[in-house]
């Protein structure tokens, strides 16, 4: 049997259709922006395998120090136990968090890092013995993860129907989108002013999964501010978003009102490997110092703070502020902001969009926008083809590619999308 025909009798892949679906592609090595596939191709990855590549593949430094570590302290237990990689990197992400951020509390991937954000947010009411506070309020169509606390507070579509019964209640908030304003403010009021919420989560400015929609930080800002002035624990899931995504280290640094809970994740490593972090404010972990045993937080993994996975984010922590990559960002952001000003305007795009080093589009199809738009089963192997990783949210396209892109390579990226819409 070859690889492939190995791969197909023992492993199940996520987030595939296990009939009609593609065949898998054969990784051998991967190196800056390109996989090297096994017959001998060369594809740009440009949505960042996932969004969580930050400076290319198999980075040397990264590398150099996931080496370093495994040879020093590959994994020791997190309770009881510390370590100087997990001491690093808190010091490192405190520093560029806003300044009401104060610990630190690692975890092992985005979804677990919301499980513990949620966690946080009810037993901060539950340890002050206020039993009123048991909602959460989430927007319309977010995406949290995929562990269940992540998929209650995450849109109520495809990826959770079989689950629906088994998710805890939700108020969900639409979008602020085309002059709902004034709606979605006066239910927010109501909800927060009923005493009866415990946490309000979000993805600041860009929801990643809903096919990349953006929103008015303004507009979230007052929500924030609404809900502090009600004592309702804000929550940001920075998952997608932070580590210069956006053309700042955070969303949230758009806002002037701060969150009060950060959940990292994605970028944290570059890429390389799974770590989670949430970040919380010195109010929300005072709940928690008491001498009485119930009002710990018991939470907790087996491979919390891993050092190997935490010399990753410190060595990607140094590539990411160094000038070099800053100035990347901004390159890239500008060259996405005159991509989408030149092709907003075509025939066949719906809507495009831009914010930092995200753009995205929308296809005009027959069909609505949502992830199970059919397009997406033209569109994947059209840019494949070509040589390059799209993989659209249904008829959303988009670009988010690792920080050294050079200009030459996103050109050829915009070229296959432009021939794309000329295909049509
Ligand atoms: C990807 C993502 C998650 C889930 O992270 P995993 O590491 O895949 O569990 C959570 N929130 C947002 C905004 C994401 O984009």
């Amino acid at each position: 049997m070859n690889w492939l025909e190995r791969d197909s009798e023992s492993i199940w892949h996520p987030f595939t259709q296990l009939v009609n679906g593609f065949e898998h592609i054969m990784v051998e090595k991967a190196e800056g922006m390109y996989l090297h596939t096994s017959d001998g191709r060369k594809i740009m990855d440009a949505i960042s395998s996932w969004w969580v590549n930050l400076h290319g593949h198999s980075h040397p430094k990264i590398a150099e120090a996931v080496a370093k570590q495994a040879q020093n302290l590959e994994h020791v237990i997190f309770a009881g136990f510390t370590h100087a990689p997990a001491i690093e990197l808190a010091e490192n992400l405190l520093s560029i968090l806003p300044d009401n951020q104060s610990k630190i509390f690692y975890s092992d991937n985005g979804s677990t890092a919301n499980e513990v954000a949620l966690k946080m947010a009810f037993q901060y009411w539950y340890n002050k013995g206020n039993e009123e506070r048991k909602k959460i309020i989430a927007f319309d169509g977010a995406y949290h993860g995929d562990t269940f606390g992540a998929m209650s507070v995450g849109d109520r579509g495809p990826f959770s129907a079989p689950f629906a019964p088994f998710l805890f209640d939700v108020e969900f908030l639409p979008m602020p989108e085309n002059g709902n304003e004034d709606e979605v403010l006066q239910k927010f009021y109501q909800l927060v002013e009923s005493g009866k919420v415990a946490g309000f989560i979000f993805e600041p400015l860009v929801l990643g999964s809903a096919g990349m929609k953006m929103y008015d930080g303004r507009f979230l800002d007052k929500l924030i501010r609404i809900a502090q002035d009600n004592h309702v624990i804000c929550i940001a899931d920075e998952v997608f978003t932070g580590f210069g995504r956006t053309g700042k280290h955070f969303a949230s640094d758009y806002l002037a009102n701060k969150p009060d809970v950060f959940c990292l994740s994605k970028g944290l490593t570059g890429g390389t490997m799974a770590l989670g972090v949430t970040s919380c404010t010195e109010e929300i972990m005072s709940a928690y110092k008491s001498t009485d045993i119930m009002k710990t937080f018991f939470h907790g993994h087996s491979f919390t703070a891993n050092p190997i996975a935490c010399a990753a984010s410190i060595a990607s922590f140094k590539l990411l502020v160094a000038e070099e990559t800053q100035s990347q960002i901004e390159k890239i952001s500008q060259w996405q902001k005159e991509f989408h000003d030149k092709i907003s305007s075509h025939p066949k795009v719906l809507k495009s969009r831009v914010l930092g080093t995200i753009f995205a589009l929308e296809l005009k199809t027959d069909a609505d926008t949502s992830y199970v738009n059919e397009v997406r089963h033209k569109l994947y192997p059209f840019f494949l083809e070509r040589n390059i990783l799209l993989r659209p949210l249904g008829n959303v396209i988009y670009i988010l590619p690792p920080y050294i892109i050079k200009k030459e390579e996103i050109d050829k990226v915009y070229e296959a999308v432009e021939e794309m819409l000329e295909s049509l």
